[in-house]
């Protein structure tokens, strides 16, 4: 356990998929280690603090701080066709100023950056004196391909990554298929390219690399990463693997109306549909998706955005810019209303601005009985902890759990935040990959984990259709393949709390994590 006046503070890159991982980094600091948290988070004018997020979130105030840099300006990079990575890291570079100013006010022990804030690391090693490390919200996997790409085959591999035609080889690790890279490698002219090298590179400049996984779910990759001479010598810098930091089920915003919809339904029964905090669909994929769900006749919450055709992170900055939508406080008129808001929607279908036109004509009404659609973004940590999608549990294993978590679904988009949440659910998945590292994640949890399955193409590629839909729901919820499936996810669930428990692998490496501040502080 570290010193109870250990000071850290950790910088959260714009995004919701990149503050909630950090929060939650923020509370395991502070809850299981006794560590005073500063949260320090970077805004821009199109991605606007999450104040509601905030609220939902329950920090231990007297040892997390919370600093909101004021937001930086990026219109101008907007206008152009700039990529959701290349916005980001400018958007980081803006708030250099400001975080020079945060750091200097609060003064922590360390600094802990998130992987789209490695940048910072550049300031306090020329102006502060303090220890600097990196947080990589996704696996192991990634951050081998990330550095590995940066230092080696961005020089070794001519050409667009995609075109060649031989897998991508990791020394001591799983080979990469040039269909799986990140989005960030898909074109090497596009300036996004050139901040994914900056970053691979600047994670090896660290003091250490803290990454959101766990022994048992990426024992091979975590191998290469620190026995394989090779790749130790160009990634250079301590690995700790302190995952999977999951978000808590709050009891505030346990009662909302999804929550109560979800306590009608048998238990273990729902398919949870969601593509993270900023997937969008194309309007053709959409329709095959809703008729794909009407086809398995499978109960479902499908959280829904209005579809872009042009791209799948279309609402990356601005989904759920209203939470509170389905936040606890309104739930209640909500609900009361149900009848009279929306001609559009039969009741379960609730609370619907009347906008919901882009869902095909009688989904709506020929999926009243088994669904429940809901707009923009739900909360999902406390949806997947439910009886009817699956068993809840608290941060230890607790008794009987395993026949409390039984069948249940969750189709998703395989942001790693949403991978962690079903499988410390014990949830097994249909991996639908939309965009940055979730094709490599998708193949991960198919091929190697066996916890998902997913569509013969890439949904990115090509639609996937309702039949191919329906046979992947039926076959997670109800057809005897899908056992195999489910035991494999709840095996994953034993494995992930035996990680975090006091004694356990991800506990341990974070205590060594805050030893070697402690050592950096004195020597
Ligand atoms: N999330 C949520 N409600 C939604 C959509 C997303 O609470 O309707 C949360 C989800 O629980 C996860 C995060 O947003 O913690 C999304 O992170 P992830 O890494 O899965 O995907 P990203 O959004 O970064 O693509």
């Amino acid at each position: 356990m570290g010193s109870p006046q250990l000071h850290v503070g950790i910088v959260a890159s714009p995004g919701k998929g990149h503050l909630i991982p950090v929060l939650v980094l923020g509370n395991r600091l502070a809850v299981f280690h006794n560590i005073k948290a500063t949260i320090i988070i970077i805004t821009s004018k199109n991605s606007p603090p999450d104040t509601q997020l905030l609220k939902t979130f329950n920090v231990p105030r007297k040892l997390i701080d919370v600093v909101q840099i004021p937001p930086v300006d990026i219109s101008n990079l907007i206008d152009t066709d700039a990529k959701v990575v290349t916005q980001i890291c400018v958007m980081v570079r803006q708030a250099l100023p400001e975080i020079r100013i945060a750091i200097s006010t609060i003064k922590p022990d360390a600094l802990i950056v998130d992987l789209l804030s490695t940048e910072v690391m550049t300031l306090v090693s020329r102006e502060f004196n303090m220890p600097k490390y990196v947080f990589v919200p996704t696996n192991a996997w990634f951050t081998a391909l990330a550095i590995y790409s940066a230092k080696v085959l961005d020089k070794e591999i001519e050409g667009q990554y995609v075109d060649h035609g031989n897998i991508l080889m990791i020394p001591g690790c799983k080979p990469v298929r040039p269909d799986d890279v990140v989005d960030a490698m898909l074109d090497r002219n596009d300036e996004q390219y050139n901040e994914h090298v900056r970053l691979g590179i600047e994670y090896t400049l660290s003091d250490g690399i803290l990454i959101n996984t766990w022994e048992e779910a990426e024992c091979d990759t975590l191998k290469g990463l620190t026995e394989n001479e090779r790749l130790k010598s160009v990634v250079k810098v301590q690995i700790y693997p302190i995952g999977p930091l999951r978000r808590n089920v709050e009891d505030k915003n346990m009662e909302n109306w999804i929550l109560k919809w979800l306590d009608k339904q048998p238990s273990e029964s729902v398919l949870y549909v969601s593509f993270g905090s900023g997937g969008t669909l194309s309007s053709k994929q959409m329709i095959e998706l809703a008729w794909g769900l009407k086809l398995s006749q499978q109960r479902f919450v499908w959280v829904v955005r209005p579809p872009c055709d042009g791209g799948a992170d279309g609402s990356f900055f601005n989904s759920g810019q209203n939470p509170e939508q389905t936040a606890v406080d309104k739930s209640e008129k909500e609900e009361d209303n149900v009848k009279s808001s929306c001609s559009l929607c039969p009741a379960q279908h609730l609370p619907c601005d009347g906008t919901l036109d882009y869902l095909p004509e009688g989904f709506l009404t020929r999926t009243r009985d088994k669904g429940l659609v809901v707009q923009t973004w739900a909360q999902q940590v406390e949806i997947l902890s439910h009886s009817a999608v699956g068993g809840f549990l608290t941060h230890y294993l607790p008794e009987g759990f395993l026949t409390r978590t039984r069948d249940k679904g969750f189709l998703s988009h395989c942001g790693w935040n949403s991978t962690i949440e079903s499988l410390t659910n014990g949830i097994p998945m249909i991996a639908w990959q939309l965009y940055a590292e979730q094709r490599l994640n998708a193949t991960m949890l198919t091929k190697e984990l066996r916890v998902a399955v997913r569509p013969e193409f890439l949904p990115t590629k090509k639609v996937v259709g309702r039949e191919e839909i329906e046979k992947m729901v039926r076959t997670i919820m109800q057809y005897p393949e899908g056992k195999g499936i489910r035991n494999k996810a709840k095996q994953l669930l034993i494995s992930a709390e035996n990680a975090l428990r006091k004694g356990g692998s991800s506990y341990n490496s974070m205590c060594k994590v805050l030893k070697d501040i402690e050592n950096k502080l004195v020597s």
